[in-house]
């Protein structure tokens, strides 16, 4: 069973809190993720959404391996005093367009967005967490949020509280607009970590440029002191983040702590000849009509231990099952898959 712990849903549905920013919106960041997607910026904002989720469902309910997406939402940017600041947020999917999706689809899963500086951030957690919440999710470069500061502990609190673990990005931020970069260094989660949340750095718990390498050390030592620290899988395909993910492949010792993750819908790379694969392991990976496989195969063919493809379900929590009651599709197990895809090939050449 393979849960993607970390896929974006995109909404201008304004009746249900979510918005793009008119900025953003003219953006090329915006251009390329719609037009990846087959989105026509020109479209009315509903039939846009229904384009992006009608691609996402298809490449989901075409995956042989990943059965189930989390979907993020991601709340506003607020002031330091706790104030929202609409003109500071790019995006916000509200946690009603996503628990809205996680009702109306069976491949969805929730994962609600709450920012710790609002005032009634632990009612909304507690409200969420009921209603079958599966992790929580910040963006701190983006929204503003310093992981250490007093006001974290009582989320943390609340967090623990409901097993809910906490999804957040990783180094600096590229796609979004962001407040400060240095709020995405992972030690700023060891408040979090101390409090006993399960935390799980994006990326690898990864940057970018120069601070690439360093900063995964840190999520190491991380790792090392607190057994509730994990990281996703997300945006490791992405075009930058190459020297990440060869330096992750000879840690294999910490691929117990990673989660599956795309971060679709971001763009990625040529893994396949970068790393010199296979013509055929890599022709197999091509052929893949689903992003998710694609993105899937091309891990499990790099080398990433099979526990990291199903982590996911330990990690994420308890509201978990009751969604997963509904299981879509035969679960097909990634080992025997590929060799039968390999063997496949063969046949045929
Ligand atoms: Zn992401």
């Amino acid at each position: 069973m393979t849960i993607d712990c970390h896929v974006h849903f995109i909404s201008d549905n304004r009746s249900e809190g979510s918005f793009v920013s008119r900025q953003f919106k003219t953006s090329l960041t915006y251009r390329i993720l719609a037009s990846q997607l087959g989105v026509d910026i020109r479209m009315s904002e509903p039939e846009q959404e229904r384009t992006y989720l009608t691609v996402l469902r298809r490449q989901l309910y075409q995956s042989k391996f990943v059965n189930y997406a989390v979907l993020l939402g991601l709340d506003a940017t607020y002031s330091d005093a706790g104030e929202f600041l609409p003109d500071r947020t790019p995006i916000k999917t509200s946690n009603k367009t996503v628990m809205r999706l996680a009702h109306d689809y069976s491949e969805f899963l929730p994962g609600i967005s709450v920012h710790p500086y609002r005032e009634d951030a632990v009612d909304k957690i507690e409200e969420l967490a009921e209603a079958g919440a599966v992790l929580c999710k910040w963006v701190p470069n983006t929204q503003n949020i310093d992981g250490t500061d007093p006001r974290c502990r009582r989320v943390y609190r609340t967090l623990v509280k409901h097993q809910l673990p906490l999804l957040t990005h990783c180094g600096r931020e590229h796609t979004l607009p962001t407040v400060d970069q240095s709020l995405g260094e992972p030690t700023r989660m060891q408040v979090a970590l101390e409090s006993g949340v399960k935390v799980i750095l994006a990326h690898g718990g990864s940057s970018t440029l120069q601070d690439a390498i360093p900063t995964v050390n840190a999520t190491f030592r991380l790792m090392d002191r607190f057994e509730n620290c994990y990281a996703d899988l997300s945006a490791l395909l992405a075009p930058g983040r190459v020297k990440v993910l060869r330096y992750w492949l000879t840690r294999p010792e910490y691929h117990s702590r990673l989660l599956f993750g795309t971060d679709y819908p971001v763009p990625m790379g040529l893994q396949q000849v970068l790393f010199g694969m296979d013509y055929r392991v890599s022709q197999m990976i091509t052929s893949q009509h689903s992003y998710f496989d694609k993105y899937f195969l091309t891990l499990w063919a790099l080398g990433f231990q099979e526990v990291a493809f199903k982590n996911a379900i330990d990690v994420l929590g308890p509201a978990t099952q009751q969604w997963l009651q509904v299981d879509p599709k035969p679960t097909v197990l990634p080992a025997k898959a590929l060799q039968a895809q390999i063997g496949g090939r063969d046949a045929v050449l």
